[in-house]
């Protein structure tokens, strides 16, 4: 029998969701005992269930495929099968608050990606590399919602690591940024699937996500911020000024950002440096899904693009390029990050990797 921490995946036939079967395949630490979905999918097998809409690259994985998907909504369900349950159910925002408080009343271990408790004042936004230490609110969670061992914690909205960790590493360095401007391309399956419809974005670009901008602006104050008395106190000394746009590329969130700093400013070489040699706490303790070099200096004047930089390091770096000074700000770049991996379901099991390490989950 296998000594995996046993974890559910809420939304598993989705885009997210099969991310998240496919990268715990080879998880060392955990392991899916629980795949649940909308009632269309409940009671089929899951292979049955993704039956002609399975989008990864590797086969699907034959014991999931066996398993018997359950309906979201029933927590009891869940029960005795895991503790860590990843939340990826496309909902309606108020449906998706209630679910998960259900789910960690029942002493799981929330880890979502949905944005309804993003602005949760006591639900930390996680990029583990810049706010390892917002976990440490969890006791205080625990007390407030009178919770024994439940727990949620969120990810950001999948366009901003592109640019929130080249800005950390930076930040790290002391160089702290004042104000970005970043306009996105965001990849197709950031709609989840089925996603816009063919003949609305071949040949096109869609210069509107509803909601994106207002998460790109807002959700990098609290991933600043401080946990002070219990709650998460934002940090709103960097200003952001986004458009996101959609664009015909699969997989793969691009951003093209200019940015100011106040007070002292880098260098060319200097921020390069900053980049290619930036590493934190999921580095250190070697997380399992933790890449070994989080940011990619890419030095060609074409790089980076989707189809060949979202896959480095299985998806979980960010990879920058096209590093030069702005007639307006100080500097302009590109990021690029993989919005299912990185900045979904790679992103999600890296946090619950630190959330056991820490001792939150086991
Ligand atoms: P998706 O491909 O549309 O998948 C949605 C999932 O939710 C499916 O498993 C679906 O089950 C399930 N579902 C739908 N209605 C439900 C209901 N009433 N009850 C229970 N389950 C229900 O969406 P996605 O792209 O994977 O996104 C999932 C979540 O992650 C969303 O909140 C999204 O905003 C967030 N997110 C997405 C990305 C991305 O890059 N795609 C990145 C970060 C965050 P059926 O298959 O049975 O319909």
């Amino acid at each position: 029998m296998s000594n995996k921490i046993g974890v559910g995946v809420i939304g598993a036939t989705g885009m997210v969701g099969q991310n998240y079967i496919r990268l715990l395949n080879d998880n060392p630490w955990f392991e899916v005992a629980y795949a649940a979905a909308s009632p269309r999918s409940a009671g089929k097998r899951y292979r049955e269930a993704v039956a002609g809409r399975w989008h990864m690259g590797t086969d699907l994985p034959s014991r999931v495929g066996g398993l018997v998907v359950e309906d979201a909504g029933n927590v009891h369900a869940a029960l005795g099968k895991c503790s860590v349950i990843f939340s990826a159910v496309d909902m309606e925002k108020e449906s998706v608050r209630k679910l998960e408080m259900e789910f960690a009343a029942k002493g799981f271990a929330v880890v979502s990606n949905n944005s309804a408790h993003r602005h949760t004042e006591d639900v930390p936004i996680l990029i583990p590399e810049i706010n390892h230490e917002h976990c440490d609110i969890v006791p205080a969670q625990q007390k407030h919602y009178g919770w024994s061992k439940g727990l949620i914690v969120v990810k950001p909205n999948c366009s901003i690591q592109s640019y929130m960790i080249p800005i950390h590493a930076l930040m790290q360095k002391g160089f702290r940024v004042a104000r970005m401007i970043v306009t996105t391309l965001q990849g197709l399956s950031g709609a989840g699937y089925p996603g816009p419809s063919s003949l609305d974005m071949v040949d096109n670009i869609i210069p509107y996500i509803g909601g994106e901008e207002e998460k790109s602006e807002n959700e990098p104050a609290k991933v600043f911020g401080k946990v002070t008395g219990g709650r998460i106190v934002p940090d709103g000394t960097l200003s952001i000024s986004a458009h996101c746009t959609r664009v015909p590329v699969i997989d793969g969130h691009s951003a093209c950002i200019s940015i100011q700093f106040a007070g002292a400013r880098p260098s060319l070489e200097e921020m390069k440096d900053a980049w290619r040699s930036y590493r934190s706490v999921p580095q250190e303790l070697e997380l399992p899904s933790a890449p070994r070099q989080p940011i990619i200096v890419r030095d060609e004047t074409d790089r980076p693009q989707p189809r060949k930089d979202r896959d480095a390091e299985n998806g979980m770096a960010v990879v920058v390029g096209r590093l030069r000074p702005c007639k307006v700000f100080d500097y302009r770049f590109v990021g690029l990050s993989h919005n299912t991996v990185r900045g979904a379901a790679g992103g999600a099991i890296l946090m619950a990797e630190l959330l056991k390490v820490k001792g939150y989950i086991g």
